[in-house]
């Protein structure tokens, strides 16, 4: 056979294909940033990864995220949503300056990437700064500026424009980074706002990322002022397409998942951030019974407070089991698929990543199933779900180049990273 650039060789590959293919051993040979081989056979390559005993997965994709609110971490702790956002929150946001933003994510890339993350969804700001953090890292990014327009029109012109001018010039970039137009929320925008979003985005020809009806009230004084749940209005506005993903999803009654799996809208679920802000359970169950694309996410660090999509994957799973009493509810092979694959699918990129398959991009996570959590490895996929933490990551490949080798992180100075994002947290909480 033969001789790769890359081979990963005699692991436990779990591929996420259509077929859910299964090799044990298997291994995977990656010339130029492309999976050339995958299967039983053992393969050579020019750099080997000895992956026996190990379970390899396709990259994580965390769904929804504000990376840069590593800045946020351990800040003000255990307060509701909006008592977090308007008191805390926004407050030191106003002093953020695009250098923060950039060591904010850097470190959050770094920690992400040691964690088997290696493309996310952000919504923040000074998102160049971001696209520059992830692919020093050497993460995949889907971007777009968070835009708050607060019902203020002169406020909203100016987001849209920096949205905009971001996702046009960032979209492709590198091969790393995809764009999107990315409206904070359907309490914090206008409609007549959302409205010119979405003829932006379709101008564009890019998607949209917002989050939608995450908490109670905000869901219940829209439906007080407009007559109609915020799904049911902005479907009648024509905002809804297969481009959009939309974040938490919590407060939906039936009619708005039937909308939503109408529209081919994906959704990104984020259990953790929705049980410590205590702001609901969303029904994934049910949407992946409609055929609802759905993804995990970690939300950003001030609300979670990690970025380990493998932890939150069982959390995210139990949640599920325990909003439905019922344990047979979002099975660990389908909560893994969620965090890759499904993922992928959310952000419309499974033509690219999502699974160990020929002819994808190399995006591969070997995790390290030789540790004693999770001996015997019977199903390898309920010892992912169940059994593992970021952590256990062992290799991480993103476009067939190893940026974490041995629980090391191989693109930049980790060290370096911790000091700026400390000295970063210092000056912007002196203000
Ligand atoms: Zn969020």
């Amino acid at each position: 056979m033969k001789r790769f650039e890359l081979a990963i060789r005699n692991g436990i590959v779990l591929t996420m294909d259509d077929e859910m293919r299964v090799f044990r051993p298997g291994s995977i040979g990656v010339s130029e940033g492309v999976i050339e081989y995958v299967g039983s056979e053992d393969v050579r390559g020019e750099v080997e990864i000895d992956a026996s005993r190990c379970v390899v997965i396709p990259g994580l994709v965390n769904c929804h995220t504000h990376a840069a609110m590593t800045l946020f971490r351990n800040a003000v702790e255990d307060q509701p949503l909006e008592k977090w956002l308007k008191e805390y929150v926004w407050p030191v946001e106003e002093r953020l300056k695009p250098d923060h933003v950039r060591v904010g994510t850097r470190a959050a890339c770094a920690e992400m990437a040691l964690a088997g993350i290696t493309c996310f969804n952000d919504q923040y700001f000074y998102m160049d700064q971001v696209a520059e953090a992830a692919v020093e890292v050497g993460i995949r990014g889907v971007l777009c500026e968070g835009m708050i327009e607060g019902f203020d029109e002169e406020k909203g012109r100016k987001a849209l424009k920096r949205g905009v001018s971001f996702a046009e010039k960032y979209d492709g970039w590198k091969g790393m980074i995809w764009t999107r137009l990315g409206p904070h929320a359907e309490y914090s925008c206008s409609l007549e706002f959302l409205r010119r979003v979405r003829e932006e985005a379709d101008r564009l020809g890019v998607g949209i990322h917002i989050h939608l009806a995450e908490t109670k009230a905000p869901v219940e004084e829209f439906i007080k002022k407009h007559g109609k749940s915020p799904v049911k209005i902005l479907d009648e506005m024509g905002f809804f397409k297969d481009d959009v993903l939309i974040a938490h999803a919590i407060y939906l009654d039936d009619e708005d998942l039937k909308i939503l799996s109408e529209r081919n809208v994906a959704v990104a679920y984020n259990p953790v951030s929705n049980m410590k802000l205590a702001s609901g359970m969303a029904r994934i169950a049910e949407m992946l019974k409609l055929g609802i694309r759905v993804g995990i996410g970690t939300d950003g660090p001030g609300s979670n407070n990690s970025l380990d999509l493998l932890q939150d994957i069982k959390i995210g799973t139990l949640l599920q089991k325990t909003r439905y009493m019922d344990p047979t509810v979002l099975p660990a092979k389908q909560a893994l698929w969620m965090a890759t694959r499904g993922g992928a699918e959310a952000l419309n990129l499974s033509n690219l990543i999502g699974s160990i398959e020929v002819g994808k991009r190399a995006d591969i996570v070997v995790i390290d199933t030789r540790k004693i959590r999770y001996i015997p490895v019977r199903d390898p996929y309920t010892a992912i779900t169940y059994c593992s933490s970021g952590s256990d990551v062992k290799d991480v490949i993103v476009d067939g180049k190893i940026i974490v080798r041995d629980g090391e992180l191989q693109t930049m100075d980790l060290q370096k990273i911790v000091e700026d994002l400390e000295n970063a947290v210092q000056e912007l909480f002196a203000g």
